[in-house]
């Protein structure tokens, strides 16, 4: 009889493990709370990630070379200063429901290996059966936090979106209304996307001020955001007493710069590992997760720092010497 695994969360990190598992020949139950492309307050989104494709396709048993684009540049405003930076490495891609997208990409080809669905299904702790093989993958979802007592820090982001007909790019911004954290303009596939992102509440003086940036820097207006509000641990963990974890809950998310996509593609690989090879999924797991805690120092050193003009864009360069948290 095939071994039943079930996974809850069908975001990036879900979907792979429940992908590899199909491969393995598992019975795969996939929940999830919202429909295939997450919760519609964050995505559609695009969102940019360092990433070897070929390294990560060869690891995670996928190839998404279709999802992924490359951006030659990114222009990073930080407080006031523009600075145009050639990137190896450097990706966008799309979130969400829209076709094309890497959730409609991986939800595909999980349909195609037999894993079963269960859509508007929202994970409740106290029914999960000890018994059964469990994978949490719910990425930004607080309440998920709360109810298995995974220490976390809370996120806030405003959200803007709108039809566009440029070509891919990346606009980095770290200024004043950021928080000490990062705000971001990228476009992709006929879509604008603007994120402005912050461990520390946001106000509606932040967006104010970042919409007057994009209107100065790049004469974008966009008429329409979304506030909400999410989690990340503070911690990296593989297990939660008898449950696997993967994606951002299981810590593969990179305190500094959250580059999160490519840590939740390799962690799926390692959540879906633990049914095959459990001593090489958490061998795997501390090597990509081991920069964990010196970017969170690192991180936490920078918003304490005075002068976060001068300081921040220097602790910004030391964390891109580190080897980032999920990226092989
Ligand atoms: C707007 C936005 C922009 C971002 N930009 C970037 C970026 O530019 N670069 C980058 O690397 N990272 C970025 N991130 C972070 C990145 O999206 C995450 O690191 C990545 O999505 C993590 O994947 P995941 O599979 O762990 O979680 P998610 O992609 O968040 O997927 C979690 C899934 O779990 C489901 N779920 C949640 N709670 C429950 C529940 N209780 N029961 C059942 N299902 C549940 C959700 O509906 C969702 O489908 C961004 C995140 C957001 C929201």
């Amino acid at each position: 009889m095939r071994t039943r695994v079930d996974i809850y969360g069908a975001g990036p990190a879900g979907l792979v493990a429940a992908i590899n598992l199909a491969m393995e020949n598992f019975k795969v139950h996939l929940f999830d709370q919202h429909g295939i492309g997450g919760n519609l307050e964050w995505h559609p989104s695009i969102q940019t990630t360092v990433l070897k494709p070929e390294r990560t396709w060869e690891y995670i048993g996928i190839d998404l070379s279709d999802c992924f684009r490359r951006v030659n540049s990114i222009t990073f405003y930080r407080y006031g200063r523009e600075k145009v930076f050639v990137l190896e490495n450097m990706y966008v891609c799309e979130r969400g429901p829209r076709k094309g997208s890497l959730d409609i990409r991986l939800y595909e080809k999980a349909i195609n290996l037999g894993v079963t669905f269960h859509l508007s299904n929202k994970l409740d702790v106290d029914r999960l059966e000890p018994s059964r093989n469990t994978v949490v993958a719910t990425g930004l979802e607080t309440s998920v936090y709360w109810q298995l007592g995974i220490p976390c820090v809370s996120v806030y982001g405003y959200r803007g979106a709108k039809r566009t007909d440029r070509d891919t790019i990346l606009i980095s911004y770290m200024e004043k209304c950021t928080n000490y954290d990062f705000a971001y303009l990228a476009a992709d596939r006929g879509l604008l996307f603007a994120l402005l992102f912050s461990r520390q509440k946001l106000a509606m003086h932040n967006l104010n001020k970042f919409q007057q940036i994009l209107k100065a820097t790049e004469g974008i207006q966009i008429n329409k955001w979304t506030y909400s509000t999410g989690a990340i641990p503070t911690t990296s963990r593989l297990f939660h007493d008898d449950l696997v974890l993967a994606g951002t809950l299981s810590g593969m998310i990179d305190p500094f710069l959250l580059h999160g996509i490519s840590g939740a593609l390799t962690s799926g690989k390692i959540a879906a590992q633990v049914f095959v090879d459990r001593d090489r999924a958490v061998r795997e797991f501390r090597w990509l997760a081991r920069n964990f805690e010196l970017k969170k120092r690192l991180k936490a050193l920078s918003v304490r720092l005075p002068l976060k003009q001068l300081t921040l864009p220097l602790m910004m360069l030391v964390d891109s010497r580190l080897r980032g948290v999920g990226f092989i």
